[in-house]
């Protein structure tokens, strides 16, 4: 069997786990709406919404243990298709530790520490090394943090973050890109992200937003995907473990956020959010969806996208295999 059609397999695997009913993770409320019933390889899972605050979970929840099996055994080679960084991977992580930089520039100023939670192949830390910082990582799937340190020689935890001790040490920017929806109980990692940043420290926070418009409704739901944000819940859940948006303007699900001294009291900032995104899943059909341009507008962009990637690799290997060709000859 060729590798393609294994890795294709191994996608469409449906990972089997019990686990079990659990309040919402930003309210603690316990009525739920479903949103969705299938992953996005049409795999029974089931997704609720909170009816009180709007945050989207998994239901049942699966345990720690069945998470740290999924994370430790299938998750790279069921999400993504291969156990280290591609090559493809690597140039994606590469553009988007720099994009990062950037967007921090602001902040970056008064920054010595960088604690970077899912560090993945370790891109970000290593631009940020070679631009000077003291940089961590903490990724808890060994093929990647192992590539990590081996290519670029930077420090990373191979352990799940609320087990790792930092013996003491603080931070004074912490960025976690696209790990929070991974989380069983993001409110608590959360609150670990305060207590290891340094007063006045701040905090990088990017999710998917699950009220994106024109996204294939099937796409959005995955067995990783623990927990769904909209810019919302995550600001309300931010509020909670004690940080503030820096932009209030902003209405996105990529935000920068200042430590707080402690948790915003008036964490539950938009009561009315529950109902009006009940009343966009009810909207967001199938049909709909295939009846929409934005939709077609959006895969259009993202096989530009991803096609741009895979020739730009391929050149590169093209013109290293010539030189190699050039050089024994
Ligand atoms: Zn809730």
């Amino acid at each position: 069997m060729s590798s393609f059609l294994r890795v294709l397999l191994a996608r469409r695997r449906r990972f089997r786990y019990s686990g079990s009913r659990v309040p919402c993770n930003l309210c603690g409320g316990e009525s739920f709406l479903v949103v969705g019933r299938r992953d996005r390889w049409l795999n029974p899972l089931i997704n609720v919404m909170c009816r009180q605050c709007g945050l989207i979970f998994l239901d049942p929840m699966p345990t720690d243990e069945e998470i740290n099996r999924y994370y430790e055994r299938h998750y790279r080679i069921h999400y993504q298709g291969a156990a280290e960084p591609t090559p493809v991977s690597i140039l994606r992580s590469l553009r988007n530790a720099e994009e990062r930089l950037q967007m921090l520039a602001s902040v970056l100023k008064s920054v010595m520490r960088i604690l970077d939670v899912g560090s993945g192949g370790g891109e970000f830390l290593a631009t940020a090394q070679r631009q000077g910082y003291e940089v961590e990582g903490v990724e808890p799937n060994v093929g990647y943090a192992r590539y990590a340190e081996r290519t670029y020689g930077v420090k990373v935890h191979v352990a799940p973050f609320m087990q790792i001790d930092f013996g003491g040490r603080q931070f004074d920017l912490i960025t976690c890109n696209h790990v929070l929806e991974h989380m069983r109980n993001p409110l608590a990692n959360l609150r670990r992200f305060h207590q290891l940043l340094v007063p006045g420290g701040n905090l990088h926070l990017l999710v998917p937003d699950m009220a994106e418009p024109h996204k294939t409704p099937i796409g959005l739901f995955h067995f990783g995907h623990l927990h769904g944000f909209t810019h919302e819940t995550l600001v309300m859940m931010a509020a909670k473990g004690g940080f503030a948006p820096f932009d209030d303007t902003r209405r996105n699900t990529a935000l920068l956020f200042r430590r707080l001294a402690g948790p915003d009291p008036n964490w539950f900032r938009f009561p009315e959010h529950a109902t009006a995104l009940a009343a966009f899943f009810r909207r967001r059909t199938m049909w709909r969806h295939i009846a929409s341009i934005g939709a077609y507008k959006r895969t259009a962009g993202r096989l530009r996208y991803l096609l741009g990637d895979y020739l730009t690799v391929w050149r590169s290997t093209d013109r290293t295999s010539d030189a190699t060709k050039a050089k024994s000859t």
